[in-house]
């Protein structure tokens, strides 16, 4: 072999934030913090005081290797924890803290988190786990000053990070090395820690930047609307400093009025985030009559975005919206774009292929096998199980034995995402369902998803959720629950005149229930457990 003769220069997170400190050092990022306090700073303080972090790290004894987790909204601090963290070579472990407070506390004992950063509205998440999680040396609350707190050695970040001095350099690390830790939501069973490392953020990060990622470019005033805890802000923390963009960190209020407001005053040009958020978005510009001119782009994923979402955001206020599939286990997987061929189709072919979650990008090789493991054909109906690998991909868990999410074949290995999809011959992939959340009726499978998404195109309603419940003669059959918007009546017959276009007559609902609230996973997802909890013995109308 002949060997390329390019420098040996590592792939490192540090390396993303000192790019921005040097080439983009006064280019905005704002950030809303917990007490409603709006920070105007740029990427080069967000260094330097990352910096700080990493010293102030290095003083409290933690060592490469070793994992330090956040519990905190998207604000300045968080980003400045995120690259100080990494910088160092510890290991950046986001919690989400919509969890509960058991399973936080058994996320920490299994990281072995050895110091946490709090924002002061989960105090209270941090006091109730604090005696379970004896790892933790250090609790540092993102704050100026210590509120009233039982936390044992607990210290404020500004008073923290105040007192040391920046390091001189990043510490040069091997781009193998860990830099995150990021739990699968678990709804059934122990969560799963996902390890990145540098390389894995960088690479991933470089695909997000790319016109077929979610094209982040220095040219754009980036909202993130996506939590810093679920699945690292999908990389686009790492993808702003990357490209130099301007970044508007929303803090705890995730409302569509505030929202809304920060795309006008900074004129935001590209936002992500699930749909339920961009459902009350579209909502609260309808009510108000507002506009939201500059944002030309959002990516929406994580669940799968109703096609009339995305009309509604296009036709009515020129938005174009990227669908876009990933998971914790890879963050991106697919984007939404259309190919050059699309491009040159009519808006309904094209609208056709946008409601689906998008192609695969290069980095993440996508894959539909059927029960036996053998590939299923590409032909946009048969549905399979969804397998996927690349540089980015989780190859095993943290600290997991019995691992029956990877398999292998003589191609290497792969992982089971436990998505049902079909893929078309242009390779866009449609979710059918989680594998779990799927409905059995009768032998035959019937797409959850594409229920709910039909139903909310149904005037006066504004979500919707279906579930497989217990049927004596079909084994299992849809219950549609949804949730009517303000003042709207509850008209069965025009629900199922809306979905009844759109799919098979033996997929419609036997029974349509309207409730107050849907219930959500800490990440926006519907939360089915729950629902089948709910409704189990439910009596099917005769
Ligand atoms: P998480 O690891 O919490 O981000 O969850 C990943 C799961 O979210 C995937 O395995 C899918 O089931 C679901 N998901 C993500 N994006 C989409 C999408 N565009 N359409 C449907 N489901 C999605």
């Amino acid at each position: 072999m002949l060997r390329g003769l390019n420098m040996d220069r590592q792939l490192l997170v540090s390396g993303l934030i000192e790019y921005a400190g040097r080439n983009h050092s006064t280019t905005d990022v704002i950030a809303t913090d917990s007490s409603g306090v709006v920070h105007r700073t740029n990427w080069s303080a967000i260094r330097s005081r990352a910096q700080q972090v990493s010293a102030a790290l290095l003083s409290e004894g933690i060592s490469p290797g070793d994992r330090v987790a956040t519990i905190a909204w998207n604000d300045h601090r968080h980003l400045e924890v995120y690259y100080g963290i990494t910088g160092l070579g510890s290991v950046l472990h986001t919690i989400n803290p919509r969890l509960r407070d058991q399973q936080i506390a058994w996320i920490v004992k299994h990281a072995d988190d050895q110091l946490v950063f709090v924002d002061p509205d989960f105090l209270p998440v941090a006091e109730a786990i604090a005696p379970d999680t004896p790892s933790v040396r250090t609790w540092v609350v993102l704050a100026n000053e210590l509120p009233d707190t039982s936390l044992p050695n607990a210290v404020a970040y500004e008073e923290w990070i105040n007192e040391r001095k920046l390091i001189n350099e990043w510490p040069l690390l091997d781009e193998w090395c860990a830099a995150t830790l990021c739990y699968t939501s678990g709804t059934t069973g122990d969560p799963k820690g996902v390890v990145q490392s540098h390389r894995s953020i960088v690479l991933q990060t470089w695909a997000t930047c790319t016109g077929d990622g979610h094209d982040v470019n220095s040219s754009q005033s980036i909202l993130l609307a996506v939590p810093m805890f679920h699945v690292n802000g999908w990389a686009i923390p790492f993808a702003a400093a990357m490209s130099g963009a301007k970044l508007v960190l929303p803090g705890p209020d995730l409302s569509a009025a505030a929202l809304v407001r920060q795309i006008q005053e900074e004129q935001i040009t590209f936002s992500a985030g699930v749909p339920t958020i961009w459902l009350s978005v579209v909502q609260h510009l309808k009510e108000t009559g507002l506009d939201i001119p500059s944002l030309r782009r959002i990516a929406v994923g994580g669940s799968a975005a109703p096609r009339s979402l995305m009309d509604t955001l296009e036709d009515d206020y020129g938005v174009f919206v990227s669908h876009v599939w990933g998971m914790t286990e890879m963050t991106q997987g697919s984007a939404g774009r259309f190919t050059h061929r699309v491009t040159g189709l009519d808006r309904e072919e094209q609208r056709r292929r946008q409601a689906m979650a998008g192609r695969e990008l290069y980095g993440v090789e996508l894959r539909l096998v059927d029960e036996d493991g053998e590939d299923v054909t590409r032909d946009g109906s048969s549905p399979g199980e969804l397998l996927a690998r690349g540089p980015w991909v989780a190859g095993a868990y943290f600290e997991l034995d019995d691992d029956t999410t990877h398999v292998a074949d003589g191609d290497g290995v792969w992982l089971r995402t436990g998505d049902v999809a079909t893929m078309d011959a242009e390779g866009y992939i449609a979710i059918v369902d989680r594998s779990k959340d799927v409905i059995k009726s009768g032998g035959e499978w019937i797409s959850s998803i594409e229920l709910e998404n039909t139903a909310v195109g149904a005037a006066g309603v504004a979500e919707a959720a279906a579930v497989g419940m217990p049927h004596d003669r079909w084994g299992e059959r849809p219950l549609l629950l949804v949730v009517l918007e303000p003042d709207a009546k509850f008209e069965r017959e025009k629900i199922l005149e809306a979905i009844k276009p759109h799919v098979a007559s033996w997929w419609l609902p036997d029974a349509i229930v309207a409730v107050d609230e849907i219930p959500h996973t800490g990440t926006g997802k519907i939360n089915k457990k729950l629902l089948r909890d709910k409704f189990s013995g439910f009596e099917w109308p005769t």
